[in-house]
């Protein structure tokens, strides 16, 4: 779905990712789950006249193997540059310790790794908090820490919009922080929520495990959630 003009929403099964349109070249924002998320691609862009050849860059927002498990693929299958936060490099491996109630996520990842024979990426370029990426005019890497070391999102200071990727969900009316075991630190994450909410995001905000709605109708959900935790 079009989230705004030069932003679509690629839908998944369990998780949603982001391809950034540009006159001359595309950047993904993560590479999709299950069920060949390069055809679906291909297909959403084939609907707005673009095509996957036009992918210059896939951009990693953390290491959860609901972000990385078909980015091998793109690597094979495309010439894509993929570039990850330095701060998730182990995860990204698929080599976390996890620890605590964090453990269950590890295990889920651990399954899914060994049924879909997880190839661990080769990432072209390491980034870190504040960089500008030098995409989409003027990207920058914002940190919300707390569910994973290197979670982050990504915004735009001219669109004034923000992709917050895992920072919180808002599925069948519940909006909140990612469930307690996908985060390694609950208080960092509430933490990172209410930073979000004080970003200029007039413009917009879009994100991965989400109800079907507008920027605006998620940077509502935002603002309203950040206003609770600051409570
Ligand atoms: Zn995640």
């Amino acid at each position: 779905m079009k989230i705004r003009q030069d932003c679509l929403q690629i839908r998944g099964r369990l998780v949603h990712f982001h391809a950034l349109l540009e006159k001359d070249r595309i950047t993904l924002i993560d590479g999709g789950f299950l069920g060949n998320p390069i055809k679906r691609v291909a297909r959403v862009l084939a609907r707005h006249n673009r095509s996957v050849e036009e992918i210059s860059h896939i951009v990693v927002s953390h290491g959860h193997i609901d972000h990385t498990l078909s980015l091998q693929k793109w690597k094979e299958q495309t010439n894509a540059v993929i570039l990850a936060p330095e701060k998730d490099r182990i995860q990204i491996r698929g080599e976390y310790p996890y620890r605590g109630l964090n453990r269950l996520c590890g295990y889920m990842e651990g399954c899914t790794r060994a049924l879909f024979r997880f190839q661990p990426p080769v990432i072209d370029r390491w980034f870190h908090p504040g960089e500008k990426l030098g995409l989409w005019d003027d990207l920058e890497v914002v940190p919300f820490p707390g569910h994973t070391v290197g979670h982050c999102g990504f915004y735009s200071p001219s669109r004034k919009f923000l992709i917050a990727n895992d920072l919180f969900s808002n599925f069948l009316g519940l909006t909140g922080p990612p469930p307690p075991w996908f985060n390694i630190d609950q208080k960092e994450i509430r933490e990172s929520i209410v930073k979000a909410a004080e970003l200029d995001i007039s413009g917009g905000v879009t994100l991965n495990h989400c109800r079907p709605a507008s920027a605006g109708g998620h940077r509502d959900d935002l603002l309203k959630l950040a206003k609770r935790l600051r409570k």
